[in-house]
């Protein structure tokens, strides 16, 4: 597979506003974002899309949404509350594949999405 402009996140090739780092999993801040907080959380381990994950992915999935979750309560959202999304393929709205996990915080977010 092909280097993802994430790819280049990760190996700081190109820069970003990181919020979030382990073993497994990076944060970033949304280049355009939509919401007033807009993180990316990442695998460190490139998967194109959702339809790519096996069930041996299931821990790092749950990293995934942990982080997001452990990032938007320590930034004072859990009451408020929030957003997560995974966007797939055409249809969903995904650009870069390599999967990651929108959050979304900071304003009333309408339902349905677009
Ligand atoms: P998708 O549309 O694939 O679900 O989400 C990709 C996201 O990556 C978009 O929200 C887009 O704004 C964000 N993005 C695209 N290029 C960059 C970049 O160079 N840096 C950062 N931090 N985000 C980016």
């Amino acid at each position: 597979m092909s280097k993802t402009l994430f790819d280049k996140i990760i190996s700081r090739e190109i820069a970003a506003d990181i919020v979030h780092e382990d073993e497994h999993v990076l944060g970033f801040r949304d280049i355009n974002p939509q919401a007033p907080v807009h993180v990316l959380f990442i695998p460190k381990r490139p998967i194109a899309t959702l339809n790519d994950l096996t069930p041996d992915d299931a821990e790092l999935t749950g990293r995934l949404v942990l982080a997001a979750a452990a990032f938007a309560k320590a930034q004072g959202f859990a009451e408020d509350g929030y957003r997560t999304v995974f966007n797939c393929n055409r249809d969903g709205g995904q650009s870069v594949h390599h999967i990651h996990l929108h959050l979304l915080a900071g304003r009333r977010l309408a339902w349905p999405p677009g």
